[in-house]
């Protein structure tokens, strides 16, 4: 039975041709394709042409693979068999067409998709390599600006200080917004990096949310009146007063908006509201929005905005900015697990909006009401009397050594000693007994981070315990973890105010043990 069902599936597929010492056909079943009783095999096609050389060859039986026959009813792709018969050759050809041509489809498919992973893995290679680039780049270069600019921003304070007549006062203000203006843009660059890098951390901490709206209210409303506009501040009563979450960072995202309302808004009114969605047992869903009369952006634009260093053409001249806050907004709220939202009409203005969801406090905290800054500000005024201290100034960089020293020296609160190299601290440190250490991270020769580890591990308890504070130009995390982790007790990033660097070494030398 078997036999039969052989003979029905094979033979439509395998042709038997037998042919004489010339070529000549004697017999064909024709199950694949036609051939003449008596004609030439070799004129069927050139390939037929080999035949020839087989009855010289040694071998009785010769196997070809994936042979390609375009014959005149079709293109058939075949193996053969041939095999020395009875003084002529047998010829058997099985037809596997259909076999290769899904095979060759099936490896063109195969190798297309594999080329194209290749591709994509040497455009990932090359867009990571670039990404890598950009974000050297900008560590270094924003570095390399820091300490130039906190010289210029020390120097400015300083001539505050000095007699001035009106020109000069102005000639100073204008100085002191061209500082703020490149010390915001140096740290909008670094965030920007920072977020594409993954290297910035959240800090999530329990604050005072009303406080944090009150200052929003208090700052804007003060800008927009500059402006000629108007400020509307909705505060939901519903909303809790204290909420965990990075303070600072919501801060830069909501400014980054505000700034932009009343940037791109030449008359009317900005509203900033903070609203409640949902309380669920400790956790609170807030929804802030933003909303100007301004020049409002086209649909088309809406995506755009949120690229870095995306700005409009159209309204380059109203545009004061660096296309980075959108981008730097966005990116913080990715982080907290939210997404900025926009409607905008045309001349008619824009409304950006979010929702964060944080844990709350029903009680009010203690330790939040401790960080108002009006408190802070009373507390480290304090500080500024009582008897001088003793300070190691610690900077290779000249300018900055010499702004600092100027600032340190104009409170008439220091005996100060400057050294610029690594290598010298520590035999200051033994030979006199200092107060406080004021030192650049960034050092010739030894590290401040270095210095500051050797500095904790001196047997003698006056030297080990020396408050230090560390100055750096490199924001990055990494370091500022380096640089505590060592045994700093504070580091600074350049540039810093003035307040700020005299305030830190006043809190240290307030809560010293020494
Ligand atoms: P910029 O520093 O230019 O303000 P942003 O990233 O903050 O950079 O904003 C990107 C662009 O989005 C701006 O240049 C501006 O064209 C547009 N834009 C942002 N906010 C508003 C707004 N409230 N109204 C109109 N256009 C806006």
């Amino acid at each position: 039975m078997l036999d039969h069902y052989r003979r029905e599936f094979t033979n439509k597929n395998i042709q038997f041709i037998f042919v004489d010492q010339k070529g000549v056909v004697q017999e064909s079943d024709d199950e694949v394709f036609s051939v003449q009783t008596g004609s030439s095999i070799f004129e069927l096609h050139p390939f037929f042409e080999s035949l020839e050389g087989i009855f010289e060859s040694p071998e009785n039986e010769v196997d070809f693979y994936c042979v390609h026959l375009p014959l005149k009813e079709n293109v058939f792709t075949v193996d053969l068999k041939i095999a020395k018969k009875e003084g002529g050759l047998l010829l058997i050809i099985y037809d596997l067409t259909k076999h290769y041509n899904t095979y060759q489809s099936v490896t063109q498919v195969r190798n297309e998709s594999v080329i194209k992973t290749e591709l994509t893995v040497i455009k990932n290679q090359e867009l990571e390599e670039r990404e890598r680039f950009k974000n050297r780049f900008i560590q270094n270069f924003s570095h390399e600006l820091r300490n130039p600019l906190t010289s210029i921003m020390a120097i400015t304070n300083i001539l505050e200080e000095t007699k001035l007549d009106t020109e000069q006062s102005q000639m100073l203000q204008f100085l002191k917004a061209s500082n703020a203006n490149l010390k915001q843009l140096l740290e909008d660059i670094l965030s920007i990096s920072m977020i594409d890098t993954g290297k910035l951390d959240l800090v999530q901490k329990m604050f005072d949310l009303k406080q944090f709206f009150d200052l929003l209210e208090f700052t804007y409303k003060a800008k927009a009146k500059e402006k000629g506009l108007n400020f509307n501040a909705d505060w939901d009563e519903k909303l809790p007063k204290f909420v965990e979450g990075d303070r600072l960072r919501i801060f830069q995202v909501v400014t980054n908006l505000l700034d932009n309302a009343i940037k791109y808004t030449e008359t009317g009114t900005i509203t900033f509201s903070l609203k409640l969605n949902q309380k669920r047992a400790n956790r609170v869903s807030l929804r802030f929005q933003i909303k100007d009369s301004g020049i409002g952006i086209a649909n088309e634009n809406l995506e755009v905005i949120f690229e870095s260093f995306n700005q409009l053409g159209a309204i380059g001249n109203t545009s004061s900015g660096s296309g980075l806050g959108l981008a730097i907004a966005s990116g913080l709220l990715n982080l907290m697990e939210s997404e900025i939202k926009v409607n905008s009409t045309v001349g008619q203005g824009s409304e950006f909006y979010f929702d964060l969801h944080l844990k709350f406090q029903l009680l009010t905290s203690p330790d939040a009401k401790k960080s108002s800054p009006k408190s802070h500000k009373k507390q480290e005024l304090k500080k500024t009397e009582g008897p001088k201290s003793k300070l190691l100034l610690v900077e290779d960089d000249l300018q900055v050594q010499t702004t600092l020293f100027k600032i340190l020296l104009g409170t008439g609160r220091f005996h100060i000693d400057v050294v610029y190299d690594g290598a010298l601290v520590l035999q200051e440190v033994v030979s006199s007994n200092y107060d406080i250490i004021v030192m650049d991270v960034n050092l010739p020769n030894l590290s401040g981070d270095q210095i500051t580890k050797l500095i904790r591990e001196f047997p003698f308890n006056n030297v080990k315990t020396i408050p230090i504070i560390g100055i750096t130009a490199d924001g990055y995390q990494e370091n500022i973890d380096k640089c505590r982790k060592a045994g700093m007790n504070k580091v600074l990033i350049k540039p810093f105010e003035k307040e700020d660097f005299l305030n830190s070494i006043y809190k240290i030398l307030r809560n010293s043990k020494r």
